[in-house]
């Protein structure tokens, strides 16, 4: 048995990153299935972890689903229930000004809240949160607003803070952290806390998931600033997959270590 055999042998979690890891762009790496079903074969608790918040659960499980993954509503954590904990352990809620997708818009106000509109939100005084989303519909409008919010100090809040999403091997298009650079920049260095990988409330959420330590955790992605640095920070087993976004070369130069490298996720297959 190798190390890391023996590693995964003592981890009851398995969280997997989806975009670079288990797929690019929506179509599954061969291998992904099999790694899968052995997870789950294995007894050990599976979960996907995304950052994206552009897409709402139910988009999420119906993909997970039609591209042929185990897709159980338990098995998905994203950076809007990571959002959605925080508001409300803050009672930031219910009127808050979203600034994202209709299917994000759906999430939160399944959850309760009440996302208002541009003209509502400047107008009222019981905006409790400006929450800043992976918006692929974003607007002027939306920008402006979401500015002026902070500006009047209103709590400011973003579900994530990559710089980019990858849409292919190679290729990427611009994510909430560029979107977090702009405001920083209009109110001259306002920053929001931000929710998803790598920070605490999402280390918090695959805790409460998980319901193990999180040493017995094992962390699976691709992104060596968000994956692997929320797997070293808290003290997970932190496998980085070099079937994304990641290359040798980024690696050796990173502060951000991994616990094992690996090709992809089929390395693991048989070691489950
Ligand atoms: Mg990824």
């Amino acid at each position: 048995m190798n190390t890391l055999e023996r590693t995964l042998s003592e981890c009851k979690a398995i969280v997997c990153d989806l975009d670079g890891t288990l797929y690019m762009d929506g179509k599954p790496f061969d291998y992904s299935r099999a790694f899968l079903d052995k997870v789950l074969q294995s007894g050990k608790k599976l979960f996907y972890f995304t950052n994206n918040s552009s897409k709402s659960r139910s988009t999420y499980l119906k993909r997970l689903h039609e591209i042929g993954f185990p897709a159980k509503d338990e098995y998905l954590i994203t950076s809007t229930d990571c959002t959605v904990s925080y508001l409300l352990n803050h009672q930031l809620n219910p009127d808050i000004y979203l600034v994202g997708n209709q299917d994000l818009i759906h999430d939160f106000q399944n959850y309760g809240f009440n996302p208002l509109s541009s003209s509502d939100a400047l107008n009222s005084s019981k905006v409790k949160a400006v929450v800043l989303g992976f918006d692929t519909e974003l607007t002027y409008e939306k920008i402006d607003t979401c500015y002026q919010l902070i500006l009047r100090d209103v709590p400011y809040v973003a579900t994530h803070a990559d710089f980019l999403c990858p849409v292919s091997k190679g290729t990427f298009k611009p994510d909430v952290g560029s979107f977090i650079a702009m405001f920083e920049t209009a109110t001259q260095g306002r920053v929001p806390q931000v929710m998803g990988k790598p920070h605490k409330q999402a280390v918090q959420a695959i805790a409460e998931k998980a319901q193990c330590p999180p040493h017995q955790i094992a962390f699976i992605g691709d992104r060596l600033y968000t994956d692997i640095r929320m797997a070293e920070q808290f003290e997970m087993v932190g496998i980085l997959v070099l079937s994304g976004e990641t290359t040798r070369t980024m690696l050796i130069s990173s502060q951000d270590q991994p616990t094992f490298t690996i090709e992809n996720v089929s390395h693991l297959t048989e070691l489950l």
